[in-house]
This record gives structure tokens, sequence and C-alpha cells, in this order.
């Protein structure tokens, strides 16, 4: 596989987008957008990809109430045939991987090497959900004395899905198959940096026969379709994976409908490193953690917090390997780190590497742009930081590490739980008890103890503080997507209290 043979099949694959755009689909039907056209470039050359249908009010209306139409029938399906469809879905996903793959490091600048799993990832997320359709509605018996209480679950009705441009495919696809796999219909509303994938995914969930209505997917812009889908009276709950300050306008935005709200936000995750670690285990997962996927990942460890005792040796070991990543086009398979997604956030990366310098912190690699084309910049890493600085308070989400040292637990503790966000938290240490004790106290949502971040499907994903409300996995998501309903069944004479008797 060379770059030459990637960038030929990726012509092959853009071909329609570059002639008929990317448009909606609603209702099982193509569909402009009634706010007309927006452009997708690529952020490998700032090249146009295509135009895209820009999705209003109007829009996103007509979705909604396609999705409230075919509620009924596909709530009513039973999970046997709900998990038939789901797995066409994975299927169709698989025989497209590579395409899925290709389009998505194009519109995302994420490289290959992530990008080819992260796609297979979206067939598993189906699977995994698939899966559990037939039992998602499964209640308890809660007897007493007098009654059985019995309780069940339906889904919710038509939901909203907003998603963002890190990853978008997979992260699409972790949130539409539990809705679908509960019964719920979808509204999907992908970020305006990435539409590519999302339309792939829409065509694939209908030719696998998943019917007209039930996913349907409106491009635009946050403010404006985003908006008016969290405004929407027929949709019932909102699944969103973005930044913080956006989850609490969405918040204030579903207020009116009271709708239900499932948050993925932003992190500023700490990965502390003890002197008893095993250091080189550490360093590679140190590595990975925040330079792999570009940076561009909710749960990064964006910042190092690494014991006085080994700090010199490990800071000097990181800059040599930081040094050494490879930047370069997205489709080389040899690259490690694309360009970011878009200039807008290319200028937010730079411009705290002003602010680091500003601050005093020490620059030890990159912060520099790389070529004069397209949004690269190389892996960056600041060390001599303090835990107040913005550079260790403020998710950049970007290839960006910043190194602070600590002396002893306690500090470590307190530097950790520092900061306003509470997503992942990374922990490099072969003291046992420590490392209950630690994890104990960090405040996160997911602790991976010396390891890195290890996804197991089953398990619950989401953040506490700023980070987060809600998980999803496993039947947390089905408890997002579902009503419980309890009826209580007497079992015999039981006293009623005579009032005015
Ligand atoms: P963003 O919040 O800017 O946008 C996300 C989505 O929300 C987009 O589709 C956007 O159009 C939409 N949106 C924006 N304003 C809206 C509004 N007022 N009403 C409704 N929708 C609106 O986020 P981003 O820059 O696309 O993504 C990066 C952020 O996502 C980072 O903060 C990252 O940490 C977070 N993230 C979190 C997780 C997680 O699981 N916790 C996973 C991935 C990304």
């Amino acid at each position: 596989m060379t770059l030459q043979t990637q960038l030929e099949k990726l012509d092959r694959h853009l071909a329609r987008f570059r002639e008929g755009g990317i448009l909606n689909l609603i209702d099982g039907k193509d569909a402009e957008g009634s706010g007309g056209t927006f452009q997708t470039h690529s952020p490998v050359d700032e090249s146009l990809i295509a135009t895209v249908a820009r999705g209003t009010a109007t829009d996103i209306d007509r979705a909604a109430e396609a999705a409230k139409a075919a509620f009924p029938a596909w709530a009513a399906l039973s999970g046997d045939k709900r998990k038939a469809v789901l797995h066409r879905i994975a299927d169709g996903i698989e025989a497209r991987a590579e395409e899925i793959a290709l389009c998505e490091c194009w519109d995302t600048g994420q490289a290959w090497r992530f990008m080819s799993k992260a796609a297979l990832r979206g067939a598993e997320n189906f699977r995994y959900f698939a899966d559990l359709a037939p039992s998602a509605r499964d209640g308890k018996t809660l007897p007493t004395k007098d009654h059985l209480n019995v309780t069940s679950r339906r889904p919710i009705g038509p939901v909203g899905v907003i998603t963002p441009w890190n990853t978008p495919f997979m992260l699409s696809t972790w949130k539409i198959a539990p809705a679908l796999a509960a019964g719920c219909t979808v509204v999907h509303k992908p970020a305006e940096f990435s539409p590519l994938t999302a339309r792939l995914l829409a065509e694939i969930a209908q030719e696998a026969g998943l019917p007209p209505g039930v996913l349907n997917l409106v491009n635009g812009f946050g403010e404006d379709a985003g908006r008016a889908l969290t405004e929407h009276p027929a949709i019932k709950a909102i699944g969103f994976v973005g930044e913080s300050r956006t989850g609490s306008m969405i918040m204030k935005q579903g207020a009116d409908t009271l709708k239900r709200v499932h948050f993925e936000l932003g992190g500023k995750n700490p990965v502390v490193v003890f002197d008893d670690a095993d250091i080189e285990r550490a360093l590679d997962a140190v590595i990975f953690m925040i330079y792999s996927l570009n940076g561009e990942r909710c749960t990064s460890s964006s910042r190092l917090l690494v014991q006085e005792s080994i700090a010199e040796e490990f800071q000097a070991r990181l800059v040599e390997r930081v040094n050494r990543i490879r930047v370069g086009h997205p489709l080389d398979p040899e690259t490690e780190m694309g360009p970011l997604i878009h200039k807008t956030h290319f200028d937010k990366v730079t411009f705290y590497v002003d602010i680091g310098k500003a601050d005093g912190a020490t620059l030890a690699a990159g912060g520099m742009r790389v070529g004069d084309k397209g949004w690269f910049v190389r892996p960056t890493l600041f060390t001599g930081a303090t835990p107040q600085m913005r550079i260790a308070q403020e998710e950049v989400f970007g290839p960006f590490l910043t190194s602070l040292t600590f002396r002893d637990e306690a500090e470590a503790l307190e530097i950790a739980n520092s900061t306003a966000y509470g997503l992942t938290g990374y922990l490099w240490t072969n003291d046992l008890t420590r490392a209950l004790r630690f994890s104990e106290a960090l405040e996160a949502g997911m602790i991976w103890v010396n390891s890195e971040n290890v996804r197991h499907l089953p398990t619950p994903f989401g953040g506490v503080k700023a980070s987060g409300i809600g998980r999803d996995g496993g039947d947390w998501s089905f408890e997002f997507y579902m009503e419980q309903k309890n009826t209580a069944f007497a079992l015999g004479n039981h006293k009623i209290q005579r009032l005015g008797a």
C-alpha cells in the first residue's frame, strides 16, 4: 500500500460527492438543505472536498417529523428483528471500511493507521448493541407482601444525536447504534467540519434495510441546525458529544421542551507516573495517549504528572521520542500524526503555544507549523509548567502535552483533581495499595491503571464534573434511550383507607 494507491482509491470514492455534493437524508430520501450549501475542505491541503447541504430549522423539523412518524413501527418491531437489521448495518460498514477510513482521513486529517481500525470499531459498536436489542426491554419483578411490581422499559421516542469532528464515524456509531437497538428513531446532526462519513453511515443503514425515517441525517451548523434539533418538541432526548461549553448551551436550549440530555464533553486528563512504575511502558503510553489521533481525543492524557525523582530523565526521553514522531500525509501508512482538522483549530492550538511561553513554561518540543499548506503542527511538549497555568487547566484538544512534577502522592492527587474536568485518569505505579487508594480519590469517570485507554464496550463510558452527564456502554446506554415503567398488581385485598365512608 503506497500513498499514491491510497490517493487514487480516495479519488474514486470522492468523485460522486464532488459532482453531486453531500446531501441530507430525510425519511429515506436525499434532500437539499433549505439553507443552501456550505463547503468542506481537506485539512491536508485546504482543497475543496465537496459542497454540503446546509440544513436549518426547516430541515430539522422535517427530519424530526419523519422520525416521529417512523417511531411506532420501529419501536414495535421485535428485538430479534432490530438485531438482524443492526447486524446488516455492521456487515455494510465492514464491506466499506476502506472507503470510510479513506474519507475520514481526508476529511479530518487523522492518520490511516488509526482510522482503518476506527471504521471497524464502528461495525463492532453496531454488533455489540445488535446483540443486546432482544433483551433491551427486560425488566424486573419486585414483589412485596401485597403487590407484585413489574418493571419494563420502552424506547423514549425520536432522539437527536449531535456529534463532533474527532473520529466522527466511530463516535456516531457509538451513539446511534444503542438508540436504534433500544427502538428509538434518530435525527443525526454531524459536525460541520467532518460531514463525509456521516453520509456513508446513513447510506449503509438504508441499504441494510433500516426503514425510512428511522435514521435521518441533517447537516448544518451548530447554532442553526443543531440548536433547532435541541429545541424540537418531537425530539425526546439529545445524545451529545462535544465541548463542555456547547453542552451547557444545549441544556439551556432544551429546557423549554424538557429534553433528557446525555453529555460526553471535554477533558484535561492526567497521567500520573510514580517513580516505582514500569518506566518503559509508562513512556510508551504517555506518548500514545496524547499524540495518537493528532491529540484530538477526549480521553487523551494532556497533563503529565511525573514524580520529581524521575522527572528529569523521563522528560528528556520524552523530548527525544516526541521529536521523532512522523508528521505527514494522513493516508501515508507510515504517518503517525496528520494535520489538525481546520484552520480555527490550528489557530487555537498555536495560540496555546504562545500562552504557554508567555506564562513562563518551557517549550521543550514542537510548537511550530509544518509546511505552508494544510494544518500541520509538530507535536508539542511543555515542561516546567505549574498546575494553575492555562496550559495545565484548559483543554487544547491537540497534540499538546503539559508536563508537571510532584513530590509525593498527596501532591499528585491535589494536582490531578485541580481542573474543572473529570473524564479519564491514567495511573502508573507498581504499588498496589497506592493504586487502589489513588484511583478511589481521583475525580474521573474512567481510570486506567498501568494501561492506556483500552475500551471494553460493556463498561460505563463518561465523565464527571465538566466532562459530562450520563454513561454509555452496555445497559447504561439503554438507561438513557429508554423509559422505565413500573406496574404494581395487587395480590389480594390489602387495606385501603376509607375516606368519607
Ligand atoms: P463542539 O461542541 O464545538 O461541536 C460538537 C457538535 O455540536 C457539532 O456537531 C456542532 O455543530 C454542534 N453544536 C455546536 N453548537 C451547538 C448548539 N448551540 N446547539 C446544538 N448543537 C451545537 O465540539 P467539537 O469542537 O466538534 O469537538 C471537540 C470537543 O468534543 C472537545 O471538547 C472534546 O473533548 C469533546 N469530545 C468529547 C468526547 C467524550 O466522549 N467525552 C468524545 C469526543 C469529543
